[in-house]
């Protein structure tokens, strides 16, 4: 009996907050939005892995810079999402469409069309794994900004990738989520799940580590805009003055408002 193939994901850190994820089956490597090439080429080397393909979730430069670069040294296909139109994508993907990764043997990466952030934004979901690599939609503790979407679009992508299994990890684009939690506890200060992780998470900045990935069941329980819809957390932004009329649409759309102006 042939065993199962073992996959590891891995963080290549760049720049000053974001997260360059590699999957590796330990000859070959997948990387996912290298905004920059120089730190994927140094961890490739390191650990004597070959590029075999480039997956993108949104049109931002920090998340394709540096593949023009990457495709120099290695032409490897670039899977991206069918209505960002980026130039370097050989393999256009939206909803419906599956992405298997190192031949018949890898894990299978399923497109989910996550609108908001950007109109075309895409999210690649493992279910056997249980990976979700969600880009700038679904943070830690917080969401992207709303660049190109509306509350309604924005807040259907998030509802959908909340309906994940509680067990998904979440491996999102920038550690942002020392400062999302701070503002998640002026959201729910009585929330004690958002204090706890608050504690965990420094722990794990101050040891240098990273505080991705976490998990859907986490995120669910401390992430202020998976929780919009909540009658204590609507009450909350009407008494602060941000929600005028209730419902889980409009506290979405009044908490990414503040959220954009809060320090
Ligand atoms: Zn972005």
């Amino acid at each position: 009996m042939p065993t199962d193939p073992v996959f590891s994901v891995s963080p290549i850190p760049a720049f000053r907050d974001n997260y360059i994820w590699m999957i590796d089956n330990r000859t070959h490597a997948v990387v996912i939005d290298p905004g920059d090439a120089a730190p994927v080429f140094a961890a490739l080397k390191k650990r004597s892995l070959q590029l075999s393909a480039i997956l993108l979730t949104h049109r931002h430069e920090d998340h394709i810079g540096g593949v023009a670069k990457l495709l120099e040294k290695t032409g490897v296909p670039v899977y991206g999402p069918r209505l960002d139109a980026i130039e370097s994508v050989t393999h256009p993907v939206q909803e419906g469409d599956t992405v298997t990764l190192f031949g018949q043997n890898g894990p299978n990466l399923a497109v989910l069309d996550v609108p908001g952030h950007t109109r075309g934004h895409i999210a690649y979901y493992a279910p056997k794994e249980k990976w979700l690599f969600c880009g700038d939609m679904l943070f830690g503790a917080g969401c992207g900004r709303m660049f190109e979407g509306t509350p309604e679009q924005m807040w259907a992508s998030l509802s959908r990738l909340a309906a994940l299994p509680d067990d998904v990890q979440v491996f999102a684009g920038h550690e942002y989520t020392l400062s999302n939690l701070k503002f998640a506890r002026e959201i729910e200060p009585g929330n004690e799940a958002i204090a706890e992780r608050a504690r965990t998470d420094l722990a794990r900045r101050n040891r240098g580590r990273p505080t991705l990935p976490s998990t859907i069941g986490l995120e669910k329980a401390t992430n202020p805009f998976l929780r919009a819809d909540r009658e204590d957390v609507m009450k909350r932004l009407e008494e602060l003055g941000h929600l005028k009329n209730r419902n889980p649409v409009n506290s979405f759309a009044a908490m990414r408002e503040w959220k954009n102006t809060y320090i």
